[in-house]
C-alpha cells in the first residue's frame, strides 16, 4: 500500500470515527490521579501523578493540543485519549482494548513518518487529523461523583497494556475503530476503496439493548434534500420525485448499504452518509408526501473495532486481546517498541 493511499485512509476515516466529540481540552493540563473522594470540580489537585515506568512511559511524544504544543510520554498521551474515545463505564478489558488500539494508532503514525498537518508533533487532539484527547479536569467535569473511579479504570487500562500493540506482519497496524455496527463490520476495501488484510467484515454483537440511539432517523423536506444533493453531486439528475432518485440500492444483510445511485450518479453508502451527515451508511429511505427519511442503525464508519461490540465481548469474558484479534483480522497482539524512539 503506497504511503499515499495510507495518509487518505487515516484522514478518511478519522473524519468518521469519533463518536463522543468532547469540549475543549486543556493544553496545559496533566492527568491526574483517583482521590479518595471524587474531587469537586473547582477543587482539583495540581500535581500529576507518578505511573509506574514502562515502555510507554519511555516513548517521548510531543502533542499539539489546543494549540499548544507540549511533550508528553505515550502512558499519559494514552490517559487522555482513552477518557475521550470511549464511556469510561465501559469494561475494563473493552478499555484495555481501546488503549491499545490507540496507542497502535500513533505508532503506525509514526511509523509512516507522522503527518504534514503537523511536522513538529507525533499527535494532536483534533479528530479530523489525529485521536481526540481530553484532560483529567475536562473528563472529571463530565463524570461528576464517579471521576476517581473512571480515572482509575483508564489508568489501569494503560498501565496494564503496557507497550502492547496491535501488529500485521510484526509492524503496528492501521487500528480504525468506530462506535457500533449492524451485525457486521465493514471491509475496509467497501468502505475506503482500499483493502487492507486486516481490515474485513467480521460478526460484532451490539444491538438496540446494548447501543444508546442505537437507531435514529435523520428527515429531510424534498427541496433541503434536493439542494443537499445537488451541491455535492452536481453531476446528479433530481428531477420528478424524490422516490425516484435513489436506485440501484446494494445492501448487506445487516443492513448497510454498500452503494447506491443517486440522480444516476453511484456513490458508496458511506459517501451519501457524509453528504447527509447520517450516523451510519447503515440506512433504510422512506417517502412520505414532502419529506424524506433516512432511519440509520449505529454510529461510525463500521471498519476496525466496535466499540459497543469491544464492550459487549468483555461482558460476554473476552479479554483485550481476544477482542482485538477479534476485530483485527491475523492480527497479533504483542509487546511493540518502536526502534527510534526512548529520546531521553
Ligand atoms: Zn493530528
Amino acid at each position: 500500500m503506497g504511503k499515499h493511499v495510507g495518509l487518505s485512509l487515516i484522514l478518511i476515516f478519522l473524519l468518521f470515527f469519533l463518536p463522543w466529540l468532547w469540549g475543549e481540552s486543556h493544553a496545559s493540563g496533566q492527568p491526574e490521579p483517583p482521590a479518595e473522594d471524587p474531587p469537586p470540580a473547582e477543587d482539583i489537585p495540581e500535581d500529576p501523578p507518578q505511573t509506574p515506568s514502562g515502555t510507554d512511559r519511555s516513548i517521548s511524544l510531543n502533542i499539539l493540543v489546543d494549540g499548544q504544543l507540549r511533550q508528553t510520554n505515550m502512558a499519559d498521551y494514552l490517559l487522555g485519549v482513552v477518557r475521550a474515545e470511549m464511556p469510561a463505564s465501559f469494561e475494563l478489558e473493552a478499555l484495555k482494548a481501546q488503549a491499545v488500539a490507540a496507542r497502535t494508532f500513533v505508532l503506525y503514525r509514526m511509523a509512516g513518518g507522522g503527518t504534514a498537518n503537523h511536522p513538529e508533533a507525533d499527535a494532536c487532539g483534533d479528530i479530523t487529523c489525529c485521536q481526540a484527547y481530553k484532560s483529567y479536569e475536562d473528563a472529571a467535569q463530565d463524570w461528576g461523583e464517579a471521576a476517581a473511579e473512571y480515572e482509575a479504570k483508564i489508568r489501569q487500562a494503560v498501565e496494564d497494556t503496557d507497550g502492547m500493540c496491535v501488529l500485521y506482519e510484526g509492524k503496528p497496524l492501521l487500528a480504525a475503530f468506530h462506535a457500533a455496527s449492524s451485525q457486521t463490520t465493514q471491509d475496509a476495501a467497501a468502505v475506503w476503496s482500499s483493502s487492507l488484510p486486516y481490515l474485513q467484515s467480521v460478526e460484532t454483537p451490539e444491538n438496540e439493548e446494548t447501543v444508546p440511539n442505537y437507531h435514529s432517523s435523520a428527515s429531510f423536506t424534498a427541496s433541503e434534500l434536493k439542494s443537499r444533493l445537488q451541491t455535492a453531486l452536481p453531476e446528479a439528475n433530481l428531477s420528478g420525485s424524490p422516490s425516484d432518485w435513489f436506485t440501484n440500492i446494494q445492501q448487506q444483510p445487516g443492513g448497510t448499504v454498500t452503494s447506491l445511485a443517486v440522480g444516476g450518479v453511484p456513490v458508496t453508502g458511506g459517501q451519501l452518509r457524509s453528504i447527509l451527515e447520517l450516523r451510519s451508511a447503515c440506512f433504510t429511505i422512506s417517502f412520505a408526501e414532502d419529506t424524506v427519511t433516512f432511519s440509520v442503525t449505529g454510529y461510525g464508519h463500521g471498519v476496525g473495532m466496535s466499540q459497543y461490540g469491544a464492550n459487549v465481548l468483555a461482558a460476554g469474558g473476552m479479554d483485550y486481546r481476544e477482542i482485538l484479534t477479534w476485530y483485527y483480522t491475523g492480527a497479533a497482539v504483542e509487546p511493540y517498541t518502536p526502534v527510534s524512539v526512548s529520546n531521553e
